[in-house]
């Protein structure tokens, strides 16, 4: 798995709200399924409407999410780093077939 920080996280993001949104969501509730599959870790991210989206990130600069946000990265995708930072046991899963991470 790659290794990142809260401050080089913090320094992705495009804007303040961004990262504030993204600490609430790096928590292990806000997330229907985690997991790491060599040196890249994904995560099925919890959206307010009931809604999941598939978030993948192969290290700090190449994360993707399917969300429709227009910021990149965007909070899901800043979340997930921030579980990585934080150490977060991620359990070793293959990527879910079927996922789209565009
Ligand atoms: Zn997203």
């Amino acid at each position: 798995m790659f290794e990142v920080t809260v401050s080089e996280t913090q320094a992705l993001a495009s804007d303040s709200r961004s990262f504030t949104d993204a600490k609430k969501l790096a928590k292990q509730s806000a997330w229907r399924r985690l997991g790491r599959d060599g040196e890249a870790v994904w995560g099925v991210a919890l959206g307010s409407k009931g809604d999941a989206y598939a978030v993948f990130a192969r290290s700090a600069k190449d994360v993707r999410c399917s969300c429709p946000s227009r910021k990149t990265p965007c909070k899901h995708a800043l979340a997930l780093l921030l579980l990585v930072a934080d150490h977060h046991p991620f359990p070793i899963e293959a990527l879910p077939k079927g996922h789209r991470y565009e």
